[in-house]
């Protein structure tokens, strides 16, 4: 039997064990673990505001190689370099039986419910596995959880050609959806976030315009979108930010909320503005379907996820990381096992 060190969160704490590797079911594989990505959900899960079934390994954004595969695994074979999605759906329930599967009823996810990738093994079902050419890069292919998420709530915009899109946030979700947004055909692209350096990131990035969150900006944008965005993706995870985004929306506009707000926050609406300003409004939750593009995106080079601020940790670091990530010192926090 294998034996590994891991990150287990025991409900209250991460505390950094050596524990023996699970035995692998025949459609499953065993992961060494390249990189794995500290994500936003991670944080809430330490601080009690988001789900997670302790003890468990966490992490849930990461790629890694085959060292051992079951009986029946067929499409992937010891050495093949994959990127995993974590969200595992039961494939019977009512939303399952009609392709939703986001929002299964008996969801699992790595890193969450079952061990993750804060470890440097990880059993994951071979169906869960993208595979990605040798030469990927793996802390680029950490991102492809991130931006298949992305990659739903950007569908779910819709964007035709021409449209003005406005995205709420500049942070590492934030710029995916900028990066999304320039392959589209879109006439402008717009980023509103509070800290100058992101912002000066995102114009490096591909935006048109940045521009502050203060209330000040409102008119500004409002003149450059020639009375507001035809989209708006809330990235924010503010509820304010949606109470912006619905002052800078063109009548028939779509707002994808697609931060994760604090739960329970509310923020005031008027229906009747909703109903005579034909007013989408849109969540999104999950990947649903979503890997296999981004996948495709990353490894034809259509999106490249180069020259972003990603600080790596080591596994025996993870407590810095968590850190790192909570106090947002870089765009993105990694774990890399290499
Ligand atoms: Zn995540
Ligand atoms: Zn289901």
């Amino acid at each position: 039997m294998r034996n590994m060190h891991a990150v287990v969160y025991n409900g209250k704490s991460l505390i950094l064990v050596e524990k023996p590797c699970r035995k692998i079911r025949p459609d499953e594989v065993l992961l060494k673990i390249a990189v794995c990505g500290v994500c936003g959900t991670d944080i809430k899960i330490i601080a009690g505001q988001s789900h997670a079934a302790p003890p468990v390994v966490l992490g849930h954004e990461f790629c890694g190689s085959v060292v051992e595969k079951g009986k029946d695994v067929t499409d992937l074979n010891i050495g093949d370099f994959v990127a995993v999605d974590p969200n595992i759906a039961c494939g019977h329930c009512q939303y399952c039986r009609r392709g939703q599967v986001n929002l299964c009823e008996n969801l699992k996810a790595l890193g969450v419910d079952i061990d993750g990738g804060f470890a440097e093994y990880c059993v994951a079902p071979a169906g869960q596995c993208f595979h990605m050419p040798l030469k990927t890069d793996p802390l680029q292919a950490t991102l492809l959880e991130p931006l298949s998420c992305a990659l739903y709530g950007f569908q779910k915009a819709a964007i035709k050609a021409a449209e003005s899109v406005l995205i709420f946030g500049g942070g590492m979700i934030g710029i995916l959806m900028l990066k999304l947004a320039r392959l589209s055909s879109a006439r402008q692209v717009i980023v509103v976030e509070p800290d100058a350096n992101r912002r000066k990131l995102c114009l490096k990035m591909g935006a048109d315009l940045v521009y502050d969150s203060g209330d000040r900006n409102v008119k500004a944008i409002l003149d450059a979108t020639q009375g507001g965005a035809e989209v708006v993706i809330e990235c924010a995870g503010a509820p304010l930010a949606v109470e912006q985004a619905l002052r800078m929306i063109k009548n028939g506009g779509r707002l994808v909320i697609f931060g994760v707000s604090p739960a329970g926050q509310k923020i005031p609406i008027v229906p009747y503005e909703i109903y005579r300003r034909d007013i989408n409004i849109i969540g999104s939750f999950l990947n649903p379907f979503t890997f296999k593009n981004a996948v495709d995106l990353l490894v034809t080079g259509r999106i490249k996820l180069n020259g972003l601020d990603i600080k790596a940790f080591g596994l025996t670091d993870i407590q810095v990381a968590f850190e790192n990530q909570k106090r947002q010192k870089s765009l993105k926090t990694v774990i890399d096992l290499r």
